[in-house]
């Protein structure tokens, strides 16, 4: 489903990525993991076109997206991205996140897109929080209401960008259960998270990141309890 090949992506004289290839296939969870600055985000960002690749082809469904003639909003649409925190608009309520997109880039109508995204809540377990404001609600509520919203277009494919970091610890379950059963359900997804337990049981490759590329991508079985490279088994002791 996405093919990323030969991606190189520097700032200034920071070359983040130097040539990065990673295919995800349809219904796959794939887990970055890395050091910090190691070029995860910025990964993320170069497949949602928040970021422009220097070289090398991000495919999405056999189409090229950093084809500078693409739509750059019609592919946004087919990918949705969960960020750390600070997702939410303070000032709308939880629906009103949700149908602004659809509304205003998507030109849904009203009526269809409240309709859809009280569907949503109510897959992530929050109908009754539709009206609430986001302060109003826990973190991990929050980060729940985040993934309705990304979902709202029914996206081929799910982003998340260490959605647990910001969590209090006893609220970072309930977010990753909700995504185990998006990916039950076939949901494609390239994440990264320092959640291990996660990794180990949900991921079906892991990729670890050291100088702008996959140094080592396997299944978790090998890169978190058997690395090969020393490169992976270093970063795994300093963060367990
Ligand atoms: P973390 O685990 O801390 O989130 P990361 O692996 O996500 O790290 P990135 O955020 O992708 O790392 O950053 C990779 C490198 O790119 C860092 O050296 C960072 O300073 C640099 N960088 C990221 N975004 C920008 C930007 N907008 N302008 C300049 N440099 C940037
Ligand atoms: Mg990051």
């Amino acid at each position: 489903l996405l093919s990323i090949r030969g991606v190189r992506k520097a700032y200034g004289e920071n070359v983040v990525l130097d040539g990065f290839d990673l295919e995800v296939a349809a219904g796959e969870c794939v887990v970055l993991i890395g050091a910090s600055g190691s070029g995860k985000s910025t990964l993320l960002r170069c497949v949602n076109l928040l970021e422009t690749v220097d070289d090398g082809v991000v495919e999405l469904d056999g189409v090229d997206i950093t084809d500078p003639r693409i739509d750059a909003d019609e592919v946004r649409s087919g990918i949705g991205i969960v960020f750390q925190s600070y997702n939410l608009f303070p000032h709308l309520s939880v629906l009103d996140n949700i149908t602004l997109a659809p509304i205003r880039v998507h030109k849904v109508p009203r009526d269809a897109a409240r309709a859809r995204a009280l569907q949503m809540l109510e897959r992530v377990g929050l109908a009754d929080k539709a009206a609430a404001r986001p302060d109003e609600l826990s973190g991990g509520q929050q980060q729940r209401a985040a993934i309705a919203r990304a979902m709202v277009n029914s996206p081929q494919l799910l982003l998340l960008d260490e959605v647990t970091s910001a969590l209090d610890p006893e609220l970072v379950g309930e977010v990753l259960d909700l995504l185990r059963e998006l990916k039950s359900e076939g949901m494609t997804m390239l994440v990264c998270t320092h959640e291990m337990g996660f990794a180990r049981d949900v991921a079906d490759q892991v990729c670890f990141l050291h100088r702008g590329r996959p140094l080592e991508l396997g299944p978790p079985a090998q890169v978190l309890e058997n690395p090969r490279e020393p490169r992976t088994r270093e970063f795994l002791s300093r963060i367990r």
